[in-house]
């Protein structure tokens, strides 16, 4: 993977790529061609079976080079694990041979203008029409979705009179459908597959766009959640040597007062503590990734937990690399404002750092406060009503997820 990736998107070609707002196309079908996109699909479906350490070398090593680029991988692959374990046997055998040959390629369209953290708050509807729905409503910061070729995998209200979480299904609509109108967004950072906004103004779907369940779109969505955070994790990671590596060269080579400035104390420690947090970063997201292919009931946490660090890691890393390399690492030509730019947003995506935090306190027991409706207050002091779930009060794993507010980039 790391020959792939030093061959077909060396660090000045996806430099250029980010500079133009540049698809790659040619880039992505190599994936195809050298059979990455099947990796972690079951052989009954022509896929290799990789676990979540395979999957977070590629992660790695896509990162080392760009995060945009490892998301225009992640994307599409995480998605089809979506349709390969939730879609009918007809979708299976239709999409899965076009993602392995690079044909279709996939978008999340879940977050909207007033659904943010709070994913469960769409407001897109799916109403029944036909023999299927007609969707509108708008969805934001859809990333890639005006590549061509894309088949967006959209959240939709399918059930208005259901709670939050059980009344929404996911749709696939291909991005060229009659009636999706596709904005691109101008963005700080991430040029190579682009942010979108969508439009989608009484669009029609045969029920069999429908994937998983009726009504069941939370959970489909976030099935393959962990293994798509953990491949992300990685992809910081790698980013993050890569600013680690970039800084070292830097502070060796450049001169002042008559002496590389990685010999004052002050330049090398702050390498030596970028260098903790991102051995950090590494070592929890393989743990991760390890628990996760020994189906450990940990997972969960530790997804979050190297979530949290990673990010942060890479941002602090992005941080110290452009406040060492003084005016220059503010200029275009060098490397390190794209990692900067890249990592800006990745406390944001995939879930806040601050919805980790909640993750990571509700994982050690400090509960969520109830959504069990409180009584109202007397005026004597009384037991208050019980809220505490079957289970003394730690959260099940159907609590647990439906819990989970976080949206997946
Ligand atoms: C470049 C980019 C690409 C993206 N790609 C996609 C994509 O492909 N598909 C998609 O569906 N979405 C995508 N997103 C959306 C992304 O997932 C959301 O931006 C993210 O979930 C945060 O939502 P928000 O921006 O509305 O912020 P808000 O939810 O409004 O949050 C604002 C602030 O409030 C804090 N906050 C909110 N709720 C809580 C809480 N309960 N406790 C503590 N703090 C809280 C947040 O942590 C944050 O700091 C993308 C966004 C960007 C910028």
């Amino acid at each position: 993977m790391r020959g792939f990736v030093q061959r077909y998107a060396p660090l000045d070609v996806v430099a250029q790529w980010d500079d133009d707002a540049y698809y790659p196309a040619e880039f992505f079908q190599r994936f195809a061609e050298h059979g990455y996109m099947a990796l972690p699909f079951s052989t009954v479906y022509g896929g290799d079976g990789a676990g979540a350490v395979e999957m977070a070398i590629i992660g790695e090593e896509l990162g080392r080079h760009g995060l945009d680029i490892a998301a225009g991988f992640g994307l599409t692959v995480f998605m089809a694990m979506n349709i390969e374990r939730h879609g009918s046997e007809e979708q299976k055998r239709y999409f899965l041979p076009r993602v392995f040959s690079g044909e279709t390629r996939f978008a999340i369209s879940m977050t909207e203008p007033d659904a943010g953290s709070d994913a469960a708050a769409i407001r897109l509807t799916a109403t029944p029409k036909g023999s299927g729905y007609v969707l509108n409503g708008q969805k934001m910061f859809t990333t890639g979705a005006g590549i061509p070729n894309t088949v967006l995998h959209v959240t939709a209200v399918t059930d208005s009179g259901a709670p939050k979480r059980s009344n929404m299904s996911v749709i696939l609509v291909p991005n060229d459908a009659q009636g999706v109108e596709i904005r691109r967004l101008r963005t700080v950072g991430r040029h190579i597959l682009g942010t979108y906004e969508v439009f989608y103004d009484n669009v029609y779907v045969d029920s069999d766009q429908v994937l998983g369940e009726l009504d069941q779109g939370w959970s489909v969505l976030h099935s393959s959640l962990e293994l798509e955070r953990l491949f992300s994790c990685a992809a910081m990671v790698g980013a993050a040597q890569q600013v680690q590596k970039m800084t070292t060269d830097y502070v060796t080579e450049r001169q002042q007062f008559g002496r590389p400035i990685g010999t004052f104390q002050a330049v090398s420690h702050q390498i030596a503590d970028m260098h903790c947090a991102v051995e950090s970063a590494r070592l929890l997201t393989y743990d991760a990734a390890r628990s996760m292919d020994q189906e450990s009931t940990d997972t969960f946490r530790k997804a979050a937990v190297a979530k949290l660090v990673a990010s942060e890691a890479l941002q602090n890393a992005t941080n110290t690399g452009m406040q060492l390399m003084g005016g220059y690492g503010y200029m275009l030509e060098f490397q390190m404002q794209r990692f900067w730019r890249e990592a800006r947003i990745i406390t944001v995506t995939a879930g806040t750092s601050e919805i980790q935090r909640s993750i990571i306190a509700r994982e050690l027991g400090l509960g969520a406060p109830s959504r069990v409706p409180q009584p109202e207050k007397s005026p004597m002091p009384s037991r208050p009503t019980p809220t505490i779930p079957p289970g003394g009060g730690m959260p099940s794993q159907e609590h647990r997820v439906d819990d989970n507010k976080e949206a997946r980039t």
